[in-house]
């Protein structure tokens, strides 16, 4: 029989119709929770995620919105909260890059940035507190009353010449969660982040699909192996699940050991 951690549970993750978020949406439905999966613009994407979540005996539900828009977070939050009564946990995954050299970068490139990758954060987060200290702990259903989870990076520690609005949302969602996680900790609400380092999606495509872009990414990761996006799948079920329920306001970097100065390791 397989063990479902999440049964009875509801998520919600953002930009969960490709990539990370994708493998994060399909690994929590396998966990048995019920997943809202959202999307920005990309429907497609949602389908082959809800098929995955249904065979493993789910329910899952595509709800569109940008998450950096205040208004279509609150009506994607009421449908959800409407339809399944209660969110359980939130995968805050959305976010983007728009990457230029900092003498070029234009306002807009880095307020699209933080928007998605910060305030996004913000607005998704304030709504699942709400909810989660409205209904408490359910004991029947986990320990905690609600979990969250916020995808960062190795750039939340790691500098990124060339994607320094990138690099300051990052560093920002760092506090963020680490803020939020002792505010809310009282109310039994666990916030953690997950820090990726180089993982195969259409985020970073050109680092990693032709054999001289790869061989290049595998010197910064010292595992030898670029990730895929089930190895945050499993990090975000463990976070989510009452196994890591005394984990509170970290990090856990799945990067293969990118965060370990991998140019030293000849001896520097
Ligand atoms: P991706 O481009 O496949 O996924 C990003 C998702 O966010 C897409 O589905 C996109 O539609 C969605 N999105 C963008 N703007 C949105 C908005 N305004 N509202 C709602 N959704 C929106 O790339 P990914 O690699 O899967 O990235 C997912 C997360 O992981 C991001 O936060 C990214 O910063 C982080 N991350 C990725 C890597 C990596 O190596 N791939 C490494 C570190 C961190």
């Amino acid at each position: 029989m397989t063990i479902q951690p999440l049964k009875g549970q509801k998520a919600l993750v953002t930009g969960a119709s490709s990539g990370i978020g994708a493998g994060v949406a399909i690994a929590l439905g396998q966990a048995g929770a019920d997943v809202v999966v959202n999307y920005a613009g990309n429907v497609a994407g949602t389908v082959p995620v809800i098929a995955a979540i249904e065979a493993a005996g789910g329910r899952a539900m595509a709800i569109q919105a940008d998450v950096s828009d205040e208004q279509q977070v609150e009506a994607m939050f009421d449908r959800m909260i409407g339809q399944w009564g209660a969110i359980d946990i939130l995968v805050n995954n959305a976010g983007l890059q728009q990457d230029a050299a900092f003498h070029d970068m234009t306002l807009a490139q880095w307020n699209k940035v933080i928007n998605v990758n910060l305030t996004g954060m913000f607005l998704c987060s304030r709504r699942a507190t709400r909810e989660m200290m409205k209904r408490g702990v359910q004991p029947e259903v986990s320990s905690a009353a609600g979990k969250i989870i916020c995808m960062s990076s190795v750039h939340e520690v790691i500098p990124w010449a060339g994607h320094v609005n990138y690099a300051a949302s990052k560093g920002g969602v760092k506090l963020f969660m680490q803020s939020l996680a002792q505010e809310v900790a009282p109310q039994k609400i666990r916030v953690n982040s997950i820090g990726p380092g180089a993982i195969a999606t259409p985020i970073n495509r050109p680092a990693w699909e032709t054999p001289e872009a790869l061989a290049k990414l595998l010197e910064l990761i010292p595992y030898g192996r670029v990730g895929q996006p089930d190895d945050i799948g499993k990090v975000a079920v463990w976070l989510s699940s009452d196994a890591s329920d005394y984990i509170n306001g970290q990090t856990i970097f799945a990067c293969g050991g990118m965060t370990l100065y991998p140019e030293f390791a000849d001896g520097g």
